[in-house]
């Protein structure tokens, strides 16, 4: 399991586009690129540019509930462009047992395909 930690992560390389993504959503304060490795015909990660000490949800202090709310906005637009319209699930996955791996927040945004729940 990754540990978590507030230095850089491989998505800072994404943001400052060192390492290639395919974005499909981008403002001045969010990103939006495809998973590497996708759990569904869509998978979409949504993260903040400015990480500001979000490395995952269980650090958000109120100053962040701004970012939250745009990030989970953002999903929503990403799923009607996606063509989401039968329905999607949003994820975020926080610390060692919730399988985090990379700490910088990120929403997981997948659909496509029938999500069964609980997702085990
Ligand atoms: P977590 O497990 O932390 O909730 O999610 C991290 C996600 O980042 C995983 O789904 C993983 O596939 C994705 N990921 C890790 N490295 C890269 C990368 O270099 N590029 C892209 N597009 N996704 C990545």
């Amino acid at each position: 399991a990754a540990v978590p930690t507030d230095s850089p992560t491989i998505f800072d390389k994404i943001i400052n586009k060192e390492i290639p993504s395919k974005i499909v959503y981008e403002d001045d304060k969010v990103l939006a690129f495809r998973d590497i490795a996708p759990q569904a015909p869509t998978h979409i990660l949504i993260i903040p540019k400015f990480k500001d000490g979000l490395t995952g949800l269980s650090k958000a202090e109120e100053r962040h509930c701004e970012i939250l709310g745009h990030l989970l906005y953002t999903a929503k637009l990403i799923a009607k462009q996606e063509g989401l319209d039968d329905g999607f699930r949003i994820v975020i996955n926080d610390g060692p047992n919730g399988c985090q791996s990379v700490y910088h927040i990120h929403v997981h945004l997948l659909g496509g395909r029938q999500m069964n729940w609980p997702p085990g």
